[in-house]
């Protein structure tokens, strides 16, 4: 079943017929593969999220559909002990988070659900107009076929984001997961088959990025595209957007800062700035990379942290009580590599940089933090994606604010203070979408999720995501008997 593609309620060989290998990055070995799909069997796939958006399916309420997220949530709680392991082998982190990120899916799917059944109560609402002649109400339609592709880092959490609101708004879907990750993907289809999605709503084409994404995100029939990944791949996806003006919603990365005052509590400081930043190898778009410290405490700040930092206890995820897994692959571990070379050069390294000893095989990094570094140097301007901390110092909340700031990328921001004037003071001039206030990465389904600059475009999760996927269509009725008087009885108009 790995190396199918799931099409229209079937599993089906990719037409081009190729595979791609699936690593375990713990030891670097092949332990599976995926279907390589390519642009025929994403017109399939569209093809049959089409035709199914046309049946019964475009009849069901709110209700029904919440009735099937709640099976899927079912489905995925009574496998969540394998589908975690699976994530483990696939991904890398270790399996206290993976366990975290599936128990998060489950409950992502369960919240839509809720949302579906509330979205029943919203059609037809009255929007007040300033003229009683006239009865506005809204409804709510589904956006139509969507095109979805997530990116490795969070594989089986990342589809629900998008699977349970879109479902939950009651459209047709082709996911496209990342090449690097793909198992739980394919898992999820089998899981959304046995709760009763109709074939063709839910199809999962696995392929690597520019062939299966690119030809999803250039398909005319497409009409929304919820994409999360990188910064240029956004930017590739949204150009093939614009030709026929899709709907788009962009989740990209981010190089988010932690403002850290004198007055904080450092024990604390050290907990949060380490979950920031070595949470998931570091393989967090929203990590709290950048640490701007007030001068007075950065020394002995940085002190704890690394003396907090060796102690972290690396190796493979399924063994109990590691703290820092491999990273996802091959290529990510040179990436990050590439960057703590670059780092040594630019600024001071203060622990780690380099393959932790004794670790022969796999991608695995040591947490790093690099100290004195600069606002022009590429580990501060740049999204690493791995377990590497740059450190900044500053004296005033201005000069914090400009640093924090002082980015293209805008997704999330953190200020840890004990004057709580002063956090909310720095929360309302943070340049970002997420803050977080005395901690660091916490989420939470409700509320909105999403980037400001080139962190993207639009907001996932709570009911903003379930907007993402709908489009509200105004029904404005003219209820007078009283003639409109404009072409038959002209008022005079001079
Ligand atoms: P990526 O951009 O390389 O890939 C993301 C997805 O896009 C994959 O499925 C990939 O196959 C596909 N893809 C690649 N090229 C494509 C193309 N030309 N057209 C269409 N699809 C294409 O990103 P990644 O390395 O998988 O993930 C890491 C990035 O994701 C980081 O930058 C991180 O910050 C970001 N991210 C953001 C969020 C968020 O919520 N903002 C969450 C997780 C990850």
């Amino acid at each position: 079943m790995e190396s199918k593609l799931f099409i229209d309620g079937t599993w089906t060989s990719p037409a081009q017929g190729g595979t791609i290998d699936v690593i375990d990055p713990a030891t670097e070995r092949v332990f599976a593969a995926i279907g390589a799909g390519t642009a025929a069997d994403i017109d399939r796939a569209v093809a049959a999220a089409t035709r199914s958006g046309q049946g019964p399916w475009s009849r069901t309420t709110g209700r029904d559909r919440a009735a099937i997220l709640r099976a899927i949530a079912s489905g995925l709680e009574a496998e969540a002990d394998a589908l975690a392991r699976l994530e483990v082998r696939d991904n890398g982190k270790p399996l206290a988070e993976a366990q975290g990120d599936i128990a998060d899916a489950v409950y992502c799917f369960n919240l839509y659900a809720a949302y579906a059944e509330q979205l029943d109560a919203k059609q037809g609402e009255a929007v007040a107009v300033p003229d009683s002649r006239f009865r506005t109400t809204v409804k709510y339609m589904p956006a139509g076929v969507a095109g979805l592709i997530v990116p490795w880092n969070y594989p089986l959490l990342m589809a629900a984001w998008k699977v349970a609101p879109a479902l939950a708004a009651g459209c047709t879907l082709v996911l496209k997961p990342s090449e690097v990750t793909s198992l739980t993907a394919l898992a999820l289809a089998r899981i959304c088959h046995a709760a009763g999605v109709p074939a063709g709503v839910v199809n999962v084409v696995t392929g690597l990025g520019r062939d299966a994404g690119g030809a999803l995100a250039a398909h005319p029939d497409v009409r929304k595209l919820a994409f999360t990944g990188s910064v240029p791949t956004g930017i590739a996806v949204a150009t093939a957007a614009a030709k026929d003006v899709k709907s788009l919603s962009l989740e990209l990365g981010g190089k988010s800062p932690i403002v850290v005052f004198d007055d904080a509590d450092l024990e604390q400081v050290v907990e949060w700035v380490m979950f920031g930043i070595f949470w998931n190898q570091g393989q967090v778009c929203s990590a709290t990379s950048r640490l701007i410290v007030q001068s007075g405490i950065a020394s002995p700040l940085v002190e704890r942290l690394s003396e907090e930092a060796r102690k972290i206890k690396i190796g493979d995820g399924m063994s109990p009580g590691v703290q820092l897994g491999p990273l996802v692959s091959r290529s990510q571990y040179d990436k990050v590599m590439g960057y703590i070379e670059i780092g040594k050069r630019e600024a001071s390294l203060v622990c780690g940089g380099g393959r932790p000893a004794g670790f022969n095989a796999g991608y695995f990094v040591e947490p790093t933090i690099f100290a004195d570094v600069s606002p022009e140097a590429r580990i501060w301007t740049e999204e690493i994606f791995g377990p590497v901390l740059s450190v900044a110092a500053f004296e005033t909340e201005t000069e914090a604010l400009a640093l924090a700031n002082g980015s293209e990328l805008g997704l999330a921001a953190a200020v840890m203070t004990r004057d709580m004037e002063r956090a909310a003071r720095v929360a309302d001039r943070f340049e970002a979408g997420v803050v977080w206030i005395n901690c660091s990465q916490p989420n939470f389904l409700e509320p909105p999720w999403g980037g400001v600059k080139k962190s993207g475009i639009g907001r996932e999760l709570g009911m903003w995501g379930l907007m993402n996927f709908l489009e509200p269509k105004q029904i404005t009725a003219y209820q007078s008997t009283e003639p409109w008087g404009w072409y038959l009885k002209p008022h005079a108009n001079g």
